[in-house]
């Protein structure tokens, strides 16, 4: 089974997406990856989710991604008398880190870090922005702040401080407990929310150790600011449109959004575009006009992948999200407009053997008009390189790992095939013959393009680039 678009697709899964029979309908509709979003998921179901996905997977041998997603360091208020109390614009407010139940005049901010933090002038929201206040004096134990957009505050609401850089880790004490669980339970990437400095990614690949791949979701102006360390020390990048959105002004995150797919573009790396693409499907089995275009607009970007939040997890109809997106994709990659806007954004091979290749395999494939760009790639590194040039031609990735074929599910273009390694060079050739052939990618009498490290399994080492006939004999006979 193969997809007939480059641009992945991210489902995540929740109430209404948690049965193995909807998962399967949501692959089918092509959900290349699923996300589980630990804010909201016991480390039992996460078990279960887990379960299931690998289920689906060895049903339609095809390697599944699953990306779980820590909440992160998400900063809360206290809890007030009755539950709430509602602040008008001009009122005084003030944060303190007394328990007592909080009024109209002050509740308790059980984050002292964030008390050292702030500065006067700092902005503080609550409640996804709902209420905005300004920052007129800190110190150590308070913190008062004038209203600047009046509202109801109520028991537990988020804060956010977009001026404010919080001394915390990335990793809270319950992120630390999700991620030994995920890791246990085999995914195969792993998001961190909030994160604010590349150093919250080591810290995070410090328990990794490689186990599975560390997505930066930036959703936080900082991160914004560090963006290029960041995505140096990150294996992928999440536009986290939804809290970005929050902490800054709306309409700067489109520029951001450009900003980070070019980025990540340029560096080889998976970027996803997430957070109410098709928020209307929720409750509508049809998307806004605008919805449409937001995601098209994601798929001429060249992102490698496109996400669902509540539209799969929580909505009403989840498969028809997911085949909305599938046939938005198909039909923006049809566009005759999409090469050139596509082509534009390329960045130039890096001065290294495997960019050399990967560069030298897409003019090749494009001058000869090649059926595929066929790559044997044990970690992968070889076919995110050839991603990275988002040839016209498919690319077909051929690993001996589980894991690789599963974290290139998220990759633009890859369609990985799980297969022991080569060989010698003759198997080399026919098996990437065959499996091109078996799999849809190339008919008898095509040529396609192998790219390789010889000898196989040298992570690191491509160095081989082989012209080939696809023979009938790829048929089996
Ligand atoms: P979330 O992250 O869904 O975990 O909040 C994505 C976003 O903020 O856009
Ligand atoms: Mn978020």
């Amino acid at each position: 089974m193969r997809r007939l678009r480059r641009a992945k697709i991210v489902a995540t899964l929740g109430p209404a997406s948690s049965d193995a029979s909807v998962i399967a309908r949501l692959f089918e509709a092509g959900a290349d990856v699923f996300r589980i979003n630990m804010s909201h998921t016991s480390h039992d179901r996460m078990r279960d989710l887990v379960g299931a996905i690998r289920s689906v997977e060895r049903e339609h041998g095809r390697p599944i991604g699953i990306l779980v997603d820590l909440q992160g360091p998400k900063l809360r208020l206290g809890t007030f008398a009755g539950g709430s109390a509602m602040v008008k614009k001009g009122d005084n407010f003030v944060f303190d880190a007394n328990t007592a139940p909080g009024d109209a005049t002050r509740v308790w901010l059980p984050h002292p870090e964030i008390f050292a933090a702030v500065e006067p002038g700092h902005t503080l929201l609550i409640d996804d922005g709902k209420v905005r206040l300004n920052v007129t004096a800190a110190t150590p134990e308070r913190i008062d702040a004038r209203v600047v957009v009046g509202g109801k505050l109520s028991d537990r609401k988020g804060v956010s401080l977009p001026d404010s850089t919080i001394p915390f880790s990335a990793l809270a004490e319950k992120d630390r407990s999700d991620l030994e669980a995920a890791l246990e339970a085999g995914i195969d990437w792993v998001a961190l929310s909030f994160i604010q400095r590349p150093e919250d990614i080591a810290e995070a690949k410090k328990i990794t150790r490689g186990r599975a791949a560390v997505m930066a979701k930036i959703e936080k102006p900082q991160a914004v600011t560090k963006l290029a360390e960041i995505l140096d020390a990150a294996d992928a990048l999440m536009v986290a449109r939804g809290d970005l959105g929050v902490e800054m002004p709306l309409e700067k995150v489109p520029a951001v959004q450009k900003q980070m797919t070019r980025a990540a573009r340029a560096a080889g790396k998976p970027v996803i575009v997430a957070t109410q693409m098709l928020e209307s499907m929720i409750a509508s089995p049809v998307p806004t006009r605008a919805e449409v275009s937001d995601v098209a607009t994601a798929i001429y970007e060249g992102a490698d992948a496109v996400m669902l939040s509540a539209e799969s997890a929580a909505g009403q109809y989840p498969v028809e999200a997911v085949a909305t997106m599938n046939r938005i994709a198909e039909e923006v990659e049809h566009d005759p407009n999409y090469r050139a806007i596509i082509t534009a954004q390329r960045a130039e091979p890096e001065a290294t053997g495997a960019d050399a290749i990967a560069d030298a395999a897409r003019q090749i494939a494009e001058t000869l008009d090649l059926s595929a760009i066929i790559c044997w790639t044990s970690s992968g590194s070889t076919a995110s390189r050839v991603a990275r040039e988002r040839p016209k031609s498919p690319i077909v990735a051929l690993s001996p790992n589980d894991t690789t074929g599963r974290k290139l599910s998220l990759v633009w273009g890859v369609h990985c095939v799980v297969t022991e390694d080569a060989h010698d060079q003759d198997d080399m050739v026919e098996r990437a013959c065959r499996i091109a052939f078996r799999e849809g990618f190339a008919k008898a009498g095509q040529r396609a393009i192998i790219v390789a490290g010889v000898p196989l399994g040298t992570p690191g080492a491509t160095n081989m680039l082989r012209i080939t006939f696809v023979g009938s004999e790829a048929a089996g006979d």
